[in-house]
């Protein structure tokens, strides 16, 4: 099944936008499948899980497996997410960032992060509001240690395809004067959004990297 899904998806999605395969709440025999139909990246949502993840898989058996961090991250956990992690999409604070900083500067690494972006309807999204990012970026130099790779959002929650296009829209048009506005900062080209439900949407407003679970590993329980 989970090839697959994979197959048909693979065969959809553009060239040249990146398929997150989002595992969180799936065991590790899962991932090894999607692993072994050629998938690579993996996105993780809750610390624990991914430690535990990565602690149960045999690296050399899995080259070129990458984790990324999608979900809420306490600055109490980043020890258990940032070294093995190749992206952190989902920095939602000053304060995180600032954490993330220190933790780049005490272990000699650089970090590569996503900014969440606050776009959907729901008071209760985590994310940066559009003017926090211009701030932010204006201040990138105060974070030696973070490369600052693109945006990430999600869509307001609604099966009405009008409101989720304006949204991605919105994000997408954030993106284009962000990277205008900051032609320094090379890396930042990313623009995560799009999920199982709303990914062609998304690829439709710029996407260059989707998180898709339940469309390639079924629900979660
Ligand atoms: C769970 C999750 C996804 C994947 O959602 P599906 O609807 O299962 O594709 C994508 N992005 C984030 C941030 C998530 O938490």
């Amino acid at each position: 099944m989970i090839a697959e899904n994979l197959k048909a998806l693979k065969a959809q999605i553009p060239q040249g936008v990146e398929l997150v395969a989002v595992s969180k709440f799936h065991p590790l025999e899962n991932i090894i499948e999607a692993y072994e139909a050629g998938q690579r990246v993996f996105g993780e949502s809750r610390p624990q899980e991914l430690a535990e993840k990565v602690g149960q898989a045999d690296a050399s058996k899995c080259p070129g497996l990458e984790w990324h961090f999608i979900g809420h991250l306490q600055t109490n956990k980043l020890k258990m997410v940032l070294p093995y992690v190749s992206l952190v999409q989902s920095v939602d604070s000053v304060h995180l960032l600032q954490e993330i900083q220190k933790w780049g500067k005490a272990n000699d690494k650089t970090v590569s992060v996503l900014l969440e972006v606050h776009i959907g309807a729901e008071e209760t999204k985590q994310g940066f509001h559009e003017e926090e990012v211009i701030d932010l970026l204006f201040d990138s130099e105060k974070y030696p240690n973070i490369r600052f790779c693109g945006l990430m959002a999600m869509a307001s929650h609604t099966d009405d395809e009008s409101v989720i296009d304006a949204d991605f829209e919105r994000v997408d048009g954030l993106m284009a004067y962000l990277v205008d506005l900051f032609p320094e900062l090379s890396d930042f080209n990313q623009l995560s959004i799009g999920m199982s439900d709303d990914w062609q949407i998304a690829v439709r407003h710029g996407a260059t990297m989707v998180r898709i679970g339940t469309a390639i590993f079924g629900s979660r329980n």
